[in-house]
């Protein structure tokens, strides 16, 4: 399995022939031209001004410029600062005194990142022919000493991190210190659950709790900029990345992503402690078709921005520091060198003040994917269309410069990419602190453990639980404990575990084997098979063990390296013979409660026909035993909701609650049989199974009841006018009253659906408008109220305009995505 952690290399391209040279910058038209010579002073002044003076907004200065001097009203638009740090004066000023003391090479070497070892790979034939230059080694150290290296990834360690800097700072003509970046992902020493994890929490104030103690740690090892959040939507479990976002939904997705830039930049990238975050894969990556890694996306605008983009807009307007562009096309045009993404939405649209770093050797790819035949011109299609930084690629390095001198790519966009580094380096505040802060931190730190230990039992979803059989009852009893996932620390931390350190982890066995002996009980272990074995040798030590005991907890799922990235699978069963394992030990008769363990939804199909109790651990982290401890035993009542759809069969994929309704819905149908009559074939189904998830998102049980009263709004109608106020948070108030019925203290996650019937562009059947972790006492009642605005209610028409028509509302306030109160409004 291929995963790409903090040293490994991966080189993926291949590309030949150098012959297209043709410059496809931005190209002025005539008209502009002739009202140039008219405006010109005017629109240097215009230029002047343009702190962000990119070739866009040049020229729409210019434009705005001629346009007052040719009669126009027309106003230069300015989209107010995503990070209003990035915008200071007093960083410009400095920004512009070092700029001009820069040669073109030691400009270029701010766009250039190496890892460590700087570039290892032999490279094959078709790359060499792309870049002769490409497979060659780089010696990062004499780049950093010479100022040609702007930043480097994944270099860990507080020793190396200043062995580089040292060489930046004091060696380099111009003294200017490295940015060190890294995949923190979900955690730097002590490992807390991976973000689709995170999301089931519906607890954005404990993620950004989380991102801020990863900050405080990774910055003692000299990591200032990390590259997290993946915010990127996925509808389909094969996606092996699905582990590392927040899921299906772009509500839920656009809370999270503010809640990892808060946690990471703290409002104040310039505190010690803060990191610049890299937003990621910028964009649509997670809707490669078939689940299938790198592939391609293809989907229509409106689809985009309702869906795909929320999330990604939220973390900029958060203020997030850097974006990182995808390795996927978007509608045939590489994310890597898309002026759509990067220029028109990303700066124009959304004033994004950063800067743009590419993923891993994507501007190398643009050979493979054909829109380029050379690294001359895949170098100058990303730069121009605003990949400012080049990630192990080697080709802005040995490209950009002789571009630069033929005239292919202007100075000025070279100055641009470097203004906007290094407003982010003197944002962050390493030109007066450059080295790592503090005691290093090496290890899972014991200050932390409870607050990762919370995130881990706030993650887990209870799917099912017959006959109460959880919580296990705190006293002696004998409990069988099965499964290749019971006693292993290194997966407990999911693909991506940051510098993590398996022994800092507490397996289920050692948490189980401590409670039960604590209540005078006892645990027998039996691993019974592998994550992806083929042997039942060892069956019957399983079947034996389950056999002696009171009550089963089985581990079973997969590793963590069969999510992430490369983790795209075809079959979304238990792998190996776990499912066998699980059969042999049902056998036994025994209860049974199965921990899944998995980077993505699976198909339990099986499992949630005959076994008592289900619960969804994903990958806990560094207290995944002590937190899967607390919940079997009640310590803890499960509150987390399912982010992602869980399949009933990996044929129903992509699968998502929020769909768009259909001209034949299957509405009275019983799709657990096949069809018997035209009634029942001539409508929107599959034949061999039903439509729906077995576990929908939005769901998860608790150990308590709770029940919801009606729905009540504000208002029954608006009008259009009052509903297009853009300003308008708060346009209608719907609320209800949770109680908790049962006799246990728990949390619930409050969720808010909307539906908007009768618009010019279809709906989906419900979307996710608002949440709220709600904790009651037994019996205990409390009325939640959600405040609907411009942002929920609007819909993007045909143009692309997010609007509010005269159209029908429905409101539904539950526990999940099957939630049934409902009330409704028009607008009229
Ligand atoms: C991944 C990114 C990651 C980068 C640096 C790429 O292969 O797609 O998510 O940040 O490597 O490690």
């Amino acid at each position: 399995m291929l995963k790409i952690p903090l040293t490994t290399l991966s080189i993926l391209t291949a590309g030949r022939k150098q012959i297209e040279h043709l410059f496809s910058g931005p190209r002025i038209p005539i008209w502009l031209l002739v009202n140039f010579c008219v405006g010109i002073s005017v629109g240097i002044i215009g230029i002047n001004r343009c702190r962000r003076g990119d070739h866009q907004r040049r020229i729409t200065a210019l434009l705005s410029a001629t346009a007052l001097l040719s009669g126009g009203m027309a106003t230069a638009q300015r989209t107010p600062p995503s990070n209003p740090q990035l915008a200071s004066p007093a960083i410009e000023r400095r920004v512009d005194d070092l700029l001009k003391k820069m040669s073109l090479e030691e400009k270029i070497g701010q766009l250039v990142q190496y890892n460590d070892a700087g570039y290892t790979e032999p490279g094959n034939a078709a790359q060499i022919a792309a870049n002769p230059e490409a497979h060659n080694q780089v010696n990062a150290m004499d780049l950093a000493a010479t100022g040609r290296l702007g930043s480097m990834l994944n270099t860990i360690g507080a020793e190396r991190t200043n062995a580089f800097q040292h060489a930046a700072v004091e060696k380099s003509r111009l003294h200017i210190p490295l940015l060190f970046g890294a995949d923190v992902i979900h955690g730097f020493r002590t490992i807390y659950p991976q973000p689709l994890g995170l999301a089931a929490t519906f607890d954005p104030d404990l993620v950004t709790a989380l991102c801020h103690m990863s900050a405080e740690e990774a910055t003692t090892a000299g990591i200032r900029w990390f590259y997290s959040p993946m915010v990127d939507i996925s509808r389909d479990a094969r996606w092996g990345r699905t582990t590392e976002g927040a899921g299906e939904d772009p509500y839920l997705g656009s809370a999270m992503a503010r809640a990892y830039i808060r946690g990471y930049q703290q409002d104040d990238l310039s505190k010690p402690d803060s990191v610049a975050a890299s937003v990621k894969h910028f964009a649509a990556y997670g809707a490669a078709e078939a689940g299938r890694e790198y592939n391609t996306t293809d989907m229509s605008e409106i689809r985009l921005r309702q869906v795909y983009l929320p999330p990604y807009e939220a973390a900029v307007k958060a203020g997030a520091a850097t974006i990182m562009s995808a390795f996927n096309a978007l509608n045939g045009v590489p994310a890597s060198a898309n002026p759509f993404l990067l220029q028109k939405i990303l700066r124009d649209e959304w004033g994004f003040d950063g800067f743009v770093v590419s993923d891993y050797t994507a501007v190398m790819e643009l050979v493979n994917h054909g829109i380029a035949l050379d690294a001359a011109t895949a170098t100058r299609k990303a730069f121009l269309a605003g990949v400012d930084v080049d990630m192990m690629s080697h080709f802005y390095d040995t490209q950009l410069a002789g571009l630069v001198r033929s005239g292919q790519v202007p100075m000025s966009a070279v100055d641009e990419a470097v203004r906007r580094v290094l407003r982010v380096k003197f944002a962050l505040g390493i030109f007066e602190h450059p080295y790592a802060r503090g005691t290093e931190v090496t290890a899972a730190v014991p200050e932390h453990r409870p607050l990762v230990r919370r995130a881990a039992e706030e993650s887990f979803v209870l799917l099912k639980n017959d006959a109460a059989l959880l919580p296990l009852s705190q006293q002696a009893h004998k409990i069988a404990l099965i499964g290749p996932l019971a006693d292993n620390s290194g997966e407990m931390q999911g693909a991506w575990g940051g510098a993590n350190r398996a022994p800092d982890v507490i397996t289920v066995k050692q948490a189980l084997d401590a409670r039960a002996k604590q209540y005078g009980g006892s645990v027998i272990y039996a691993k019974g098979t592998d994550i992806l074995g083929a042997s039942d040798d060892g069956f019957a030590e399983a079947v034996n063990a389950a056999k002696q005991a009171d009550v089963v907890i089985m581990a079973l799922g997969e590793s963590g390296e069969m999510s992430g990235e490369a983790g795209s699978r075809a079959h979304l069963d238990l792998p190996g013979n776990q499912e066998q394992l699980l059969e042999a030990v049902a056998a036994a008769g025994k209860p049974i409660v199965l921990l899944v363990f998995s980077g993505r939804p699976l198909v339990l199909t099986s499992a949630a026909r005959h076994i008592p109790a289900i619960m969804e651990t994903w990958f806990p982290g560094t207290e995944a035993g002590s937190a899967i401890a607390d919940v079997l035993y009640g310590d803890v009542s499960p509150s987390g909701k399912l982010p992602m759809s869980f399949p009933r069969a990996v044929g129903q994929e992509p699968l998502y609650y929020n769909h768009f309704p259909t001209g034949r819905p299957a509405l009275h149908v019983d799709l657990t049989k096949p069809p018997s009559d035209a009634a029942s074939r001539f409508v929107s189904r599959y034949i061999d199974a039903p439509n729906d998830a077995l576990f929908p998102f939005g769901f998860g049980l608790s150990y308590t009841r709770f029940t919801y009263g009606k729905v009540s709004l504000s208002h029954v109608s608006l009008t259009q006018s009052e509903a297009n106020r853009k300003d308008g948070q708060k346009l209608i108030t719907a609320t209800t009253t949770v109680t908790n019925s049962g006799d246990r203290a728990a949390t619930e996650v409050v969720q808010c659906y909307v539906r908007n019937q009768g618009a010019s562009v279809e709906q989906p059947v419900r979307s996710l408008k608002g949440f709220a972790r709600v904790t009651l006492q037994p019996g205990e009642s409390k009325q939640v109220s959600f405040n609907l605005g411009f942002p929920e209610l609007s819909f993007y028409n045909v143009q692309s305009k997010a609007v509010i028509g005269p159209t029908h509302y429905t409101v539904w306030i539950g526990g999940s995505s099957l939630a049934t109160d409902e009330a409704s409004f028009d607008v009229r």
